[in-house]
């Protein structure tokens, strides 16, 4: 008997029909004689829904209670998956994350998980009960609820796969599996068998939202077998594999984007020792995640220091920046938030040159702009104008031989 852990995204539980439709899909893995674990998210629309109240009452408002706010999204879905289960006939029962105790720090809104009490789990599934657990939420050690970042659910359900040694984390979703970029701005990317984790890392690092990056992590740190498929199409997905890719791979597997994400600069900032460790020291304090940097001489020997923070972190970093601005003495600061990241990620670029120069070429030949660029080994990523995000990724995608003609998917073996 196999454990395997089963999560279903906001629009594969959208409505009732939905809800129904997962419910049979958890009864097949069942039936198919595994211990099943299922984690889900807020019905589609719901956790937006909610913010959005919060905000209209108070936008800076208190993150603890805004995560108590959170957290009722997908403690409504446990309760409604588990009365469909009840109704097909088979037994289920539901715990939010402080129930089964998935430990977070404190960091409202952006929360780590720290442990997982899989006790309480076993018990059930001993008991022959299907588990449905509450993605997204965790409860941190004074026992206030947390929540973990948008998209926090595939961390839940990664997190409980590792703690319970699980066969396999599959992660349902309105997609087939992870594509050579996001199907809902290019139409003719295609699915991937396979994707090495390496490149999963960086694919979701960089915007595909597919997977969240943090899901992405436990899932190496902890070598969780792991799958993205789709709760509308009976297919096999997309594997995240720990293999070694085999020699004929294509160079670049995917074009990522991210459009959430802002961009300042700090100029003329006096060029000694100890000025990056309190800009950026400043802001990790606050815990704002910076990406980007780019530090460069200007004028009168001092330096222009610009690095992209989230777009949702965009205010905060501008109040940040205007105190240390005084601090260290620079001359001034600006920002914007109307640009996109725009990324090509391969495992080939190890081995083969001229990808950087294709990239460029393909933007310029469409007269985009590039900000900013960064490289890692197996990514080159540039920030562009947002307006151009959709044009530069299809021709990316198109550049580097990734488009397809349509073809069938394959059908998963019953
Ligand atoms: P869920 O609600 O099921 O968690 P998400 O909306 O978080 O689903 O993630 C699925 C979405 O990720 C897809 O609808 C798709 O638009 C987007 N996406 C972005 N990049 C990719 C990619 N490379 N492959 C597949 N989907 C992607
Ligand atoms: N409901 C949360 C969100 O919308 C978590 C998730 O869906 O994974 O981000
Ligand atoms: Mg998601």
């Amino acid at each position: 008997m196999a454990l395997i852990v089963e999560k279903f995204g906001g629009s594969s539980v959208a409505n009732i029909d939905r809800i129904n439709a997962v419910a049979d899909t958890v009864i097949r893995t069942r039936n198919a004689g595994n211990q099943i674990v299922v984690v889900v998210s807020a019905m589609e629309g719901e956790t937006n829904r909610l913010l959005e109240l919060a905000a209209q009452i108070d936008a800076s408002g208190s993150r603890r209670e805004v995560d108590v706010l959170l957290a009722t999204g997908e403690q409504v879905t446990i309760a409604l998956l588990c009365l469909a289960l009840h109704g097909k006939g088979c037994d289920a029962i539901s715990f939010t994350g402080s129930q089964v105790k998935i430990l977070t720090d404190d960091v409202h809104g952006k929360a780590r998980v720290q442990h997982v009490d899989e006790e309480r789990i076993r018990e059930q599934l001993e008991n022959g009960r299907v588990v449905v657990v509450a993605g997204f939420q965790g409860i941190d050690d004074t026992g206030a609820i947390t929540t973990l970042g948008r998209g926090g659910s595939d961390t839940t359900a990664v997190a409980l796969a590792a703690a319970l040694e699980a066969y396999e984390c599959r992660i349902y979703s309105d997609v087939d599996g992870v594509f050579t970029a996001d199907p809902r701005i290019v139409p003719n990317a295609r699915m991937l068998d396979e994707v090495t984790w390496e490149e999963m890392l960086e694919l979701a690092s960089l915007g595909a939202k597919v997977l969240q990056l943090r899901a992405v992590e436990f899932a190496v740190k902890f070598q969780v077998p792991l799958r993205v498929l789709s709760s509308f199409h009976n297919v096999r997905g997309t594997l995240i594999s720990f293999e070694e890719k085999s020699m004929e791979q294509p160079i670049i597997s995917g074009i990522a984007y991210n459009i959430n994400e802002a961009k300042i600069t700090i100029r003329e900032v006096p060029d000694r020792p100890g000025i990056a460790s309190k800009v950026f020291g400043s802001l990790s304090d606050e815990n704002i995640n910076v990406d980007m940097i780019i530090q460069n001489i200007s004028a009168n020997n001092n330096t222009d220091l610009t690095f992209t923070v989230e777009r949702s972190d965009f205010d905060k970093s501008m109040q940040v920046v205007a105190d240390v601005v005084q601090q260290i003495g620079a001359k001034d600061f600006v920002g914007a938030s109307n640009i996109a990241k725009v990324s090509v990620v391969g495992i080939g670029m190890r081995s083969h040159t001229g990808i950087a120069t294709t990239m460029f070429r393909t933007l310029a030949n469409e007269g985009i702009n590039i900000q900013m660029i960064s490289t890692s080994e197996i990514k080159i990523s540039v920030i562009v104008d947002d307006k151009y995000v959709e044009l530069g990724v299809r021709a990316l995608h198109k550049a580097f031989g990734l488009d397809a003609e349509d073809e069938p998917v394959e059908e998963r073996e019953p």
